[in-house]
């Protein structure tokens, strides 16, 4: 008889983002009359630039004449769109050979699929609170998955010890959802222990664009990561693309094990495994890269990014630790008072109609915090601000 994976039966139920909607579902069924104000939200609320619909239209009108139509398009990338993200990455000093991108169709597909390059034994470290997906595509490999714990005492950065065992590695900077960022000394920390021990380093970069200070927005501006880490990225959070999904993954020639090239394997992997993303999406994602595109998603971030100014300011007025919000969309708060994070999402919506995410979704570490999302629309994210100000305020 056939048998499932039954890696599945090792999954946790994620219990997170289904409670949310059903103690919001309650509470609007019970008072009907009260507006909600969400700041529990990771998806974006900014339309599509206007350089990357001007280039969607521009391939959906190419696909409409036998002259410009394109049928199947190279698996790892139109070189177009390739060559636009190493032009990205040299902005920052990052040389990149235009093979070394692959087109996806996002960062969580990415995560998932990454991991047949890998042998079933090799092991995952998370570092915890962490973006759930990381550790249920773990689990769904039949790896064993162990945890690095973050907190106020490492500013939610952890660091490998002594101790810490490790073949993948998964970082994410800026983090979803503390909003720490790790500099370039802590990340060369990382680097030199992956090459060491031969580990791989997957690097979450998905909230690259919204860091601000002299911080790596990319692991290979850090000397010797193009030897052990491999970068997953989106267009998601940058520049809108939730929902139109476009992403890219690189993978440096440099980087083998056990005399295997990494890259080489993903290009006969997505040879195999897909035809390659949509041209539309692709040209879509090109526009992003120009002088033009880049300035305007800027001009979305910085509407985020004075969103969580405000939910900051808030915050220090009431006299609230918190964490991110600088560099990152997210802002991570200390439950007050040493509530539970559960705990003070009930307060919340059921004193001041505020809808957050409690920290303890993200993992055991995550508990007594909260995290606050500037994706919101400006106007509803005031009102939430000063409504959790006054909350916090009272104790
Ligand atoms: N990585 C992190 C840390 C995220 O927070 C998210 C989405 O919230 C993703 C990856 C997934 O992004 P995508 O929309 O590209 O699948």
């Amino acid at each position: 008889m056939l048998k499932p994976n039954g890696n599945y039966r090792n999954l946790k139920e994620s219990y997170l983002f289904y409670n949310i909607s059903q103690k919001v579902a309650a509470y609007k069924e019970k008072h009907p009359e009260l507006p909600l104000y969400r700041l529990g939200i990771g998806d974006v609320s900014l339309p599509l630039c206007g350089e990357a619909i001007r280039a969607l239209h521009a391939a959906v009108d190419d696909q409409a004449d036998a002259r410009t139509f394109h049928g199947y398009t190279p698996e790892c990338g139109i070189p177009e769109f390739r060559e636009a993200v190493a032009g990205y990455y040299a902005r920052r000093g990052v040389k990149l050979d235009p093979e070394e991108v692959f087109v996806s169709s996002g960062a969580s597909d990415e995560l998932g699929d990454i991991l047949d390059l890998f042998d079933a034994s090799s092991s995952a470290l998370i570092t915890e609170p962490a973006y759930p997906a990381y550790i249920d595509a773990s689990v769904m490999a039949g790896r064993e998955v162990s945890f690095l714990s973050a907190g106020p005492e490492n500013n939610f950065l952890p660091l490998p010890g002594e101790k810490t065992e490790a073949d993948l590695i998964y970082l994410c900077s800026p983090s979803n959802p503390t909003g720490a960022v790790y500099n370039r000394d802590q990340l060369k920390v990382w680097v030199d222990y992956a090459n060491k021990r031969g580990a791989v380093i997957l690097f979450d970069a998905a909230y690259e664009a919204f860091i601000e200070e002299n911080l790596p927005h990319s692991i290979y501006e850090i000397e010797g990561a193009e030897t052990c880490a491999i970068e997953i990225c989106s267009l998601s959070k940058t520049a809108g693309f939730t929902g139109t999904r476009l992403g890219y993954t690189i993978i440096p020639k440099a980087l083998e094990r056990d005399g295997m090239s990494l890259n080489a394997m993903w290009v006969r992997n997505r040879t195999t495994k897909t035809n390659g993303i949509s041209y539309i999406l692709q040209k879509g994602g090109i526009a992003v890269f120009t002088e033009t595109g880049l300035r305007q998603i800027h001009e979305n971030i910085r509407v985020y990014k004075e969103n969580a100014r405000v939910i900051m300011e808030a915050l220090d007025a009431a006299g609230v630790r918190y964490w991110g919000g600088k560099n990152a969309p997210y802002i991570w708060m200390a439950c007050p008072g040493g509530m539970k994070s559960w705990d003070f999402f009930d307060r919340l919506l059921n004193e001041v109609q505020v809808i957050g995410t409690p920290g303890a979704g993200f993992g055991e570490s995550g508990e007594g915090f909260f995290r606050l999302s500037a994706f919101g629309n400006p106007e509803d994210t005031k009102t939430a601000a000063e409504r959790i100000r006054r909350l916090a305020a009272r104790g």
